[in-house]
């Protein structure tokens, strides 16, 4: 199967699609009125949602194991448009997965943000305009100690208390 990140893709084409929806849409919209551009564009790229994850006695401890399609460098998933096909624990971010009690995604995790009324942070790439603001303000899991899961059976070995998990 190809793989969807391709040598010499650029991240930021993405955030340029800003060209294309509604000026400062996401402090308009609710996140169901949001179209499907708008929605791709309020990932953050920050690839926390890739790292695996247990609940203990009802909360999501995360480990510091990322899925094996998640580029360490980009914080990208190298089969974006396979994934579902390919991993079937890799979940949709939809609305239900943004409301899921315990919270599983990060919060830093801009969807969560804008539903529990917060505004995105200055580092988001839709307020920098520029994609690599996620990792140069150190929000992404660009050079975090995490490691592939491949090979790992004891992840209650892996847990991590990061502050912005
Ligand atoms: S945690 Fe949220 S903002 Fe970050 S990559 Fe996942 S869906 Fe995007
Ligand atoms: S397959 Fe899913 S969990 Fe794995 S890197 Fe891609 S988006 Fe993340």
């Amino acid at each position: 199967m190809t793989e969807w990140l391709e040598e010499d893709y650029n991240p930021q084409n993405r955030f340029d699609e800003i060209n294309k929806v509604e000026p400062e849409f996401w402090k308009k919209k609710k996140l169901e009125q949001m179209n499907k551009t708008e929605w791709e564009l309020l990932c953050d790229g920050c690839g926390k949602c890739c790292l695996n994850k247990l609940e203990i006695r009802g909360k999501i401890k995360f480990t510091n194991t990322h899925c094996r399609f998640l580029d360490k460098q980009t914080c990208l998933c190298k089969i974006y448009e396979y994934r579902f096909k390919k991993v079937h624990d890799c979940r949709d971010i939809n609305l239900e997965a943004v409301r899921e009690q315990p919270r599983w995604l990060p919060k830093t995790c801009a969807y969560w943000l804008l539903d529990n009324g917060y505004e995105l942070p200055e580092w988001h790439p839709l307020i920098s305009g520029t994609a690599s603001s996620v990792h140069s303000s150190g929000m992404s899991l660009q050079n975090r100690n995490i490691i592939s899961e491949s090979g790992v059976s004891d992840f209650e070995n892996h847990i991590i208390e990061w502050e912005d998990l």
